[in-house]
């Protein structure tokens, strides 16, 4: 192997988003990925003849200027057919009243607003000029946190003068914003934002982050917008997997990375494959795109490469969310007429379930059937701790609570599935290799946000970290943006310059 051979570990959105980047500056690449198939977390599973998004079911990004379209024309490589989802989706609060559309038109999703939260123009008119600030801000592929001087030059660089204004609300909340436009004693309002934000930042309005919440509440507005990928999400990956293997990038799947050492500048991979044999590469810089906690487990502490005080903060990382997810597939004649796409239920039992129909056509389902999934947040910690015995009690549980809720909403019953199964946190520990099956990054409260969150530079000279744990958070654009920002900074450390076109 050459001494300029780069190392991604992963081949998720994040990996396959630097490996694609890094082979198309001339690179030396090799990507390794444990599972057969590249995607994790946005990738697909068959059952015969359903397609189904094993976690990821609609893309941000991919309007001109968003993440994915800007890195694809990078890439000079087609961006997936997708289609903008109008309404993203529908939030049913369970209250008896009438639900929430998020409508694509800016214009129509303000009259819908005011007819569900009269009273609150001034809280969303602040959300839009802070998420106005971050975006442009965002747009500029900052680098966050700040670790040196070349950081610090790519952040003066993105930042305007509305940005050190909006920077006065770094340490606020959601809730925050809501009590400073006198709209907090609106319980309804609250319920609704509550519910969103979980889906994006894993906590309610006080512990979702100002600057975070104020741009996740417009994603589904022109002129950005929620996505549906034809075919399925698989093809997000096929397409970044096309360009690195046209760039002369090598994917190893089957590959599964089991330590991480170092010896003077040079990092050793050690590597099990499906067919028992143990590998071992070496590579000057490593882009690892697992969630960091799985560091822990890769780097002996006798070996002291992580320092102390690093595998502390490791160690001492909050615990992201777990999912279980139903995959079920339906007669469409079953379900109600327009009921496709993505729909938030908050059911009083499991609290919020989020819903996705496929379309007619889509490359999901058979015509005249649809595929459905359904997740929710649970505690990995409870899942990893039962008995074998125990866990089929509770995934039984689950998968009844799931039904029923889907059953009363649909006004289907349970004999008219065609396909139903569950996937727990187990589950996504065995499909995605995370430890304990933690999903979608560290959360974003006003403490674990941008600044304050955990740096794509490690203090491990050559190894870089990108995912959902880094900056700017969960998230196929969010992933994506974190490997732009972990390959800028590892070019750089080559002498050479990595900029994406705007
Ligand atoms: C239920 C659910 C719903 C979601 N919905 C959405 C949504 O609608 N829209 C959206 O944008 N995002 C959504 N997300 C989040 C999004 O899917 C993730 O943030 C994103 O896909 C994470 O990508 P990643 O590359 O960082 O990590 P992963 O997708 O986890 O990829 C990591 C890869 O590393 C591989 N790997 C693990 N261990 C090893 C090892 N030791 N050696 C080699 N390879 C290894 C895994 O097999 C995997 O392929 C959802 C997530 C879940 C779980």
């Amino acid at each position: 192997m050459t001494e300029k051979l780069l190392i991604v570990v992963g081949g998720g959105i994040a990996g396959l988003t630097a490996g694609a980047l890094l082979a198309r500056e001339g690179n030396e690449v090799i990507l390794l990925e444990a599972h057969s198939q590249t995607g994790g977390c946005a990738g697909t599973f068959i059952r015969d003849p359903y397609v189904f998004d094993v976690g990821a079911t609609q893309v941000a990004g991919f309007e001109r200027g968003g993440i994915h379209d800007r890195i694809f024309r990078h890439l000079n490589c087609s961006i997936p057919v997708a289609e903008v989802l109008d309404p993203a989706c529908i939030v049913h609060l369970g209250d008896g009243e009438e639900p929430i559309h998020l409508w694509h038109d800016p214009l129509k999703w303000e009259e819908e607003r005011k007819k569900h939260f009269p009273g609150s123009e001034l809280f969303w008119k602040l959300c839009n000029q802070l998420h106005r600030s971050n975006w442009s801000f965002a747009g500029s592929d900052p680098i966050l946190p700040i670790q040196n001087f070349w950081d610090f030059k790519q952040f003066l660089n993105s930042t305007r003068y509305m940005n050190l204004m909006t920077g006065f609300f770094s340490m606020a909340s959601i809730a925050d914003l809501l009590w400073l436009c006198s709209c907090h004693h609106d319980q309804r309002l609250r319920k609704f934002l509550d519910c969103q934000l979980k889906l994006y930042s894993q906590g309610p309005s006080d512990q979702t982050a100002a600057l975070y919440g104020a741009t996740v509440l417009q994603m589904a507005q022109a002129p950005l917008g929620l996505c549906h990928l034809k075919g399925s999400m698989q093809k997000l990956s096929d397409q970044l997997l096309c360009s690195f293997l046209r760039d002369g990038g090598k994917l190893f799947l089957n590959h599964k990375v089991v330590g991480l050492s170092k010896n003077n500048d040079t990092w050793q991979i050690k590597i099990n494959t499906s067919k028992k044999l143990s590998l071992n590469l070496q590579a000057k810089h490593v882009v690892f795109t697992l969630p960091p906690q799985s560091l822990l487990a890769l780097i002996p502490k006798t070996t002291c490469v992580l320092p102390r005080n690093y595998r502390n903060r490791l160690e001492n990382l909050p615990q992201p969310s777990g999912a279980i997810v139903f995959f079920g597939a339906i007669t469409r004649s079953h379900l109600p007429k327009y009921c496709e796409g993505h729909s938030q239920l908050l059911v009083k039992e499991i609290g919020s379930i989020f819903v996705s129909i496929s379309f007619e056509g889509d490359g999901r389902a058979p015509l005249g059937q649809a595929t459905v999934t359904a997740s929710i947040f649970t505690d990995v910690n409870s899942w990893s701790s039962y008995s074998i015995s125990e866990y089929r009690h509770h995934k039984d549980l689950m998968m009844g609570k799931i039904l029923t809720a889907l059953n009363l909403q649909f006004a289907v019953n349970s004999k008219q599935w065609l396909h139903k199964e569950l996937a727990t946190p187990r589950s996504f520990a065995r499909w995605t290799g995370r430890p304990l099956g933690i999903v979608g990054g560290l959360g974003q409260k006003p403490t674990t946000f941008g600044p304050f969150g955990l740096s794509s530079r490690t203090p491990m000279k050559g190894l870089w970290l990108c995912g959902d744990s880094i900056y700017p958070g969960e998230g196929t654009a969010g992933v994506s943006q974190s490997a732009v920002m972990a390959c800028r900074q590892l070019m750089f450390e080559e002498g050479r310059e990595l900029n994406l076109t705007k």
